[in-house]
């Protein structure tokens, strides 16, 4: 009898899951075979190797990411970079032009920026809030725009649903970075999304402990993905397949629970007479709160900060604050924080980061499963400090 799985608690466990069970095993084993006995594919592509993501293991995961998105398709990647860099070039290559959100995770600005001149992809960057302006960005050869669902480190929710009918309006792939939201608080998909990528090492995995990445969306982008992923190599290991489907089974209560715990933290960071703006769009006054209740089912557990006293009181708060560990990185279960010039943004010119409204005393904060009233004593501490 097949199961009944609907709601996205019962898709994180069941979905996706092989029918009969493998040996009865009620936890998906791990194939850790690099090869497979031949089955007759004449096509390069569905020959079974690891390096070509479709052992036991990798389809597992497709069915599972893609049913939780409610997409057509899903590919894992060996990480985020390995996601969203097969995915680009897979769409804008060769020679073709993408218009980017303005204020994107460091290492996608840097892979647009300084990988795809060499390559022969073009790129503009856009204001993602201000969609009368993308039309005169557009060139004859645009193949797709690309924006965050959240902006990494200021939380800004863009026009999503304009970036959609833009895309449509203009033949062009809609691609998003769904990394900081989850499928659990969005489904890009939902709203008209082609694709959506994630940094599987974040919120999906939610343990820190593997990298990868994911592309969820329309069935021939995921194919064509696929096999440019096959040839630049970034699969991943079945081994850190088994985690992330471990990992993916907890999502829903995980993220609830860090929705609620950010939203609490944010509110007690915004009345602290320290603390001179707080970046988190479930607060009431973040410029983006009335899209963001429209779009998500919730607001996430990355929030970030400034203090009234800029670099030197951040570097304290860091310092002095005992539960959260300084380090990159975001959406595990311990709370990690962060200084994202020295860390995820590094990459970007001083200027570029001026630019992008990235303070230098700006901290960035993700939130993980510990006691909420631990987090808040703490932090009351380490503002004592500053
Ligand atoms: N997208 C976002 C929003 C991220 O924050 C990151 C990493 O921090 C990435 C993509 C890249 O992911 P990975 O480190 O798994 O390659």
């Amino acid at each position: 009898m097949a199961r009944l799985i609907k709601g996205i608690e019962s898709k994180l466990i069941h979905g996706g899951e092989p029918e009969p069970l493998i040996g009865g095993a009620v936890t998906m084993p791990i194939f850790q075979s690099s090869t497979f006995e031949s089955a007759g594919a004449t096509n390069y592509h569905d020959l079974r190797y690891i390096r070509l993501s479709n052992t036991p293991n990798h389809q597992v995961l497709h069915r599972k990411l893609a049913a939780l998105e409610n997409a057509e398709a899903a590919l894992v990647a060996g990480s985020g970079m390995a996601a969203i860099s097969a995915a680009m070039i897979a769409i804008v290559a060769p020679r073709g032009h993408l218009l980017a959100q303005n204020c994107l995770y460091g290492g996608t600005y840097d892979l647009i920026t300084q990988d795809f001149p060499e390559l022969g992809i073009e790129a503009d960057f856009i204001d993602a809030d201000d969609p009368a302006s993308w039309r005169e960005m557009l060139h004859e050869n645009t193949r797709a725009i690309y924006v965050e669902a959240m902006s990494n480190p200021l939380l800004q929710v863009s026009d999503l649903k304009a970036a959609v009918a833009f895309a449509r309006q203009h033949g062009l792939v809609s691609i998003i970075d769904n990394t900081f939201a989850s499928p659990i608080n969005f489904r890009p998909a939902e709203i008209g999304f082609d694709l959506s990528l994630h940094s599987a090492t974040k919120y999906l995995n939610g343990h820190t402990d593997i990298v990868a990445g994911a592309a969820i969306g329309r069935r021939d982008l995921v194919e064509r993905i696929t096999h440019k992923l096959n040839h630049l190599g970034g699969a991943l290991d079945p081994h850190a397949c088994f985690l992330l489907s471990r990992g993916i089974k907890t999502l829903a209560v995980r993220v609830r629970y860090q929705n609620e715990s950010a939203l609490k933290i944010a509110r007690f960071l915004e009345a602290h007479p320290k603390v001179a703006q707080v970046n988190y769009p479930g607060l009431e006054n973040h410029p983006n709160h009335i899209r963001a209740c429209e779009l998500f089912d919730g607001f996430g557990g990355v929030l970030s900060f400034e203090l009234t006293d800029g670099v030197e009181a951040a570097e304290n708060f860091i310092a002095n604050a005992s539960i959260p560990i300084s380090a990159p990185s975001l959406g595990g279960i311990e709370t990690l924080i962060t200084r994202p010039t020295n860390t995820s943004h590094s990459g970007m010119s001083a200027q570029e980061r001026a630019v992008a409204g990235i303070a230098d005393g700006l901290v960035r904060l993700s939130v993980g499963l510990e006691t909420t009233e631990d987090l808040i004593e703490d932090f009351e501490g380490a503002l004592g400090s500053c």
